[in-house]
């Protein structure tokens, strides 16, 4: 298949589709870092270490590399903030980042999922395909290129790597480089930390108290502390759940009382006007960086004005 367009139009049964359907959830957002690891489980699931029977792109320049691909199992596939990396045994790198409208798909072998996005990239295997759609951020990097990568080159690290600790984090914080930026600012930038956006933002402050305006550097020891072991934790949480920050018992309760799956997922993101679970004060959404920010202006006041 490398030389040539996959058959998209082939029309599997529906039990063909069961298996990429059910682990893809609908987001209602831009996927963030966790939504994006989950992505690279499953593509590592179906390609580390099996043989590549076809290696297939939709731009021409990357397109003449696929059949120097094939010879190369995959050994790792992982995530890095919101870009995803799939790393050959040769010491390549398929580097892809889905923005809005790019989505990864894993179906069987030779069939192709219901949909009108314009295909990028196929990886397949014996058994599985692993199938991006409609991303126009996808490069092949030669070994050692990450440095110089106009997009990797400027990532800081990632929310789920091994070394991003709470003492980490709370040292980086309050770094001459980070510590007068306001918190609201600072949290969607990737160099200061790859793989938070906005529902993360918004539940990360709520849950250490803090107000968007306010910077690292003028938070007392305590709300810092709590800060830095907040932001790994609804990272993680998010990832482990597929989306959910909210503690289990509060998901669960809000659930039995009727409440629409998307009402359930967090604790402030999304939830504007409806009651704050610590206080009851109206939730309030409000325009930051560009994107909408979700506050409760009780557990989170604004700084004095000097
Ligand atoms: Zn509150």
């Amino acid at each position: 298949m490398t030389d040539e367009v996959p058959q998209c139009e082939q029309d599997p049964s529906p039990a063909q589709y069961r298996e990429h359907r059910r682990p893809q959830p609908r987001l209602q957002h831009v996927p963030e870092g966790p939504e994006v690891r989950r992505v690279a489980d499953q593509l590592a699931k179906v390609l580390v270490n099996r043989p590549l029977n076809a290696v297939w792109f939709r731009f021409p320049q990357l397109q003449a590399q696929a059949a120097s691909l094939l010879s190369s199992p995959i050994r790792d596939v992982r995530s890095w903030g919101k870009a995803l990396l799939i790393e050959f045994d040769d010491g390549r790198t398929l580097y892809s980042h889905n923005q809005l409208y790019g989505r990864w798909f894993v179906c069987k072998a030779g069939t192709r999922p219901a949909t009108n996005r314009d295909l990028r990239v196929v990886l397949e295997t014996a058994t599985h395909a692993a199938l991006l759609y409609s991303a126009s951020e996808i490069d092949l990097l030669q070994p050692g290129a990450w440095q110089v990568h106009p997009f990797l080159g400027r990532l800081g690290p990632d929310v789920f790597a091994a070394s991003t600790t709470p003492a980490f984090l709370r040292r980086r914080l309050l770094s001459p480089r980070f510590a007068k930026r306001a918190l609201g600012g600072l949290l969607m930038d990737q160099q200061f930390l790859a793989g938070l956006g906005n529902y993360l933002r918004s539940e990360i402050l709520f849950a250490a108290g803090v107000h968007p305006d306010r910077r690292a550097g003028d938070l007392d020891d305590a709300t810092i502390a709590l800060l830095a072991r907040q932001i790994p934790a609804m990272a993680r949480r998010a990832y482990l759940t597929a989306g959910e920050t909210a503690p289990k018992a509060w998901v669960r309760a809000r659930k039995a009382a009727g409440r629409p799956h998307r009402a359930c997922r967090h604790l402030v993101f999304e939830r504007e006007e409806e009651p704050c679970a610590a206080c009851g004060t109206s939730i309030r959404r409000v325009d930051y960086s560009g994107r909408r920010l979700y506050l409760c202006p009780t557990c989170q006041p604004e700084p004095l004005k000097p």
